[in-house]
């Protein structure tokens, strides 16, 4: 079993994490823990561009989201290699996350919220909501996929989970120490990022920050949906 890894970052796509909490992991990182991300999609259809192949853009999209991960000190990534646009909840997802759950075996969770209304990724809305399941109750059970059992992977309770893209925020972390980190990574989705056609990348992001921590002493924030897990 592996050391102690506090935080398990749980996204859809290669990029997700970068804008959603790059700035509070960075800040994670420097207080000392370490952080794992779990991608679950591996990025192939997020094009305008005709002459790339998914085999393609699915490469472009791991190499980035690698070295993100380096400008934030994120130690390990793992790529599930789920189709874009192809996520269902299925047992067999599920299970997948699990696995790297009791892999990793970390004190919190930070995924995406599936609970915002109306405009909303699919990709993002089944991540939340299977990433959910499988901290409750499928990673903590026993008798849940007990063939993982079978491989050593013992179960595991997470104690907090950390939605981004929440409508319902509860939580707003401080980044300003961390915003510099948080657009360098954001900076090496090179491919998704001259797609947004954004002028000056610094700018929009500050302001995005800054919105977040509104009422705050703090200029730029993050901003979340925190949940203990109670059982
Ligand atoms: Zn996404």
């Amino acid at each position: 079993m592996l050391n102690k890894f506090e935080v398990m970052v749980i996204a859809a796509h290669p990029d997700d994490a970068e804008f959603g909490t790059a700035g509070s992991v960075a800040k994670w990182i420097q207080e000392g823990k370490r952080v794992v991300y779990v991608v679950c999609t591996n990025g192939d259809k997020g094009t305008d561009n005709p002459d790339i192949t998914p085999q393609q853009l699915a490469k472009v999209r791991e190499k980035e989201q690698k070295e993100a991960a380096a400008v934030l000190g994120v130690s390990d990534v793992v790529f599930l290699g789920y189709p874009d646009q192809g996520l269902e909840d299925t047992s067999d997802f599920r299970k997948a996350m699990v696995r790297q759950i009791r892999t990793y075996r970390p004190d919190m969770i930070v995924t995406l919220d599936p609970y915002r209304r109306y405009i909303w990724h699919r990709d993002h809305r089944i991540t939340g909501q299977v990433a959910l399941d499988a901290v409750f109750p499928y990673a903590r059970d026993v008798l849940a996929y007990p063939d993982l059992i079978d491989e050593g992977l013992m179960p595991h309770k997470v104690k907090k989970i950390l939605f981004f893209g929440t409508e319902d925020v509860n939580l707003k972390i401080d980044i300003t120490e961390t915003f510099h980190l948080k657009l360098d990574a954001l900076r090496c989705h090179k491919s998704q990022i001259i797609q947004l056609g954004i002028p000056d990348l610094e700018k929009w992001l500050w302001q995005r920050c800054q919105k977040m921590a509104e009422g705050e002493y703090f200029e730029v924030a993050e901003t979340f949906h925190q949940v203990e897990v109670p059982f």
